[in-house]
């Protein structure tokens, strides 16, 4: 059986290039012999119910706005159907926003119906978080991995009960309510940074995996695994330990 890694509208939430985070899911499966392939849907395609994990990414205020709607159809189901067989959706900034009770964009007061799959409401706060993000995700099997991304966004995100933070924040901004970032609800995981993620955050591209696949990995083979990569990953810590969030420096 070959696993779908389902990127969901990336017409409309591709801006942050979080579409690499598919391509990184695939990737680490056909290195350990588990055939996987990248689908893309797009609005008015019906989203696949037969994926392993799904994949919402960062986008404008108008596209998460118009995702949001084109998700809420008809069209949308294959998501909930999905999830409820035991796949995994990971959802980047914009996508983890509209995965709420509601949002709202940009000056508007509108108050935006999301698709209620966290228990999270977004609000656009008076300044944009901007900048690196180091943090500390904790997965539902309890074991922690850290995590550096870059942050872009203007809402604020409150959880309510049914919601679990998923990474304490070191640096940055995340959900900007309670010190960290991020949510995790059922089989849904939510969080602010790009980078994109996945590449970024091997260990917890695995992660998310193991928790699709609901069985543990095999560690990849050596050659995979290289100095190269090491050097890539130490670079990223490097870099977030000294760049100053320009959030934070405003505040
Ligand atoms: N439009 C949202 C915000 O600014 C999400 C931005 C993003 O996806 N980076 O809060």
């Amino acid at each position: 059986m070959t696993h779908k890694i389902v990127i969901i509208y990336q017409s409309l939430l591709g801006i942050y290039g979080d579409a690499g985070n598919g391509k990184v899911l695939a990737k680490r499966l056909q290195w350990r012999g588990e055939p996987a392939e990248v689908v893309t849907v797009e609005p008015g395609q019906p989203v696949p119910s037969d994926g392993l994990v799904y994949l919402l990414g960062g986008g404008e205020d108008w596209a998460q706005v118009a995702a949001v709607k084109a998700l809420s159809a008809t069209e949308g189901d294959g998501l909930r159907t999905g999830l409820d067989r035991g796949a995994v959706l990971l959802a980047v900034c914009a996508g983890y926003q509209l995965c709420g009770r509601s949002f709202t964009v940009g000056d508007d007061e509108l108050v935006h119906p999301g698709l209620g799959l966290l228990d999270i409401e977004t609000r656009r706060g008076n300044e944009r978080a901007v900048g690196e993000v180091l943090s500390t995700g904790t997965l539902p099997d309890g074991s922690t991995t850290t995590i550096t991304g870059f942050e872009n966004h203007g809402g604020f995100t409150t959880l309510g009960s049914d919601a679990t933070p998923f990474a304490r924040i070191e640096i940055g901004v995340g959900n900007g309510t309670d010190g960290f970032d991020g949510a995790i609800q059922g089989r849904v995981l939510g969080t602010y940074p790009h980078g994109p993620l996945l590449p970024r955050n091997p260990e917890l591209a695995d992660g998310l995996l193991e928790w699709a696949l609901g069985r543990k990995l095999e560690a990849l083979p050596k050659q995979v695994v290289n100095a190269e990569h090491e050097t890539l990953r130490a670079q990223r810590f490097q870099v977030v330990r000294t760049t100053k969030n320009r959030a934070e420096q405003t505040r």
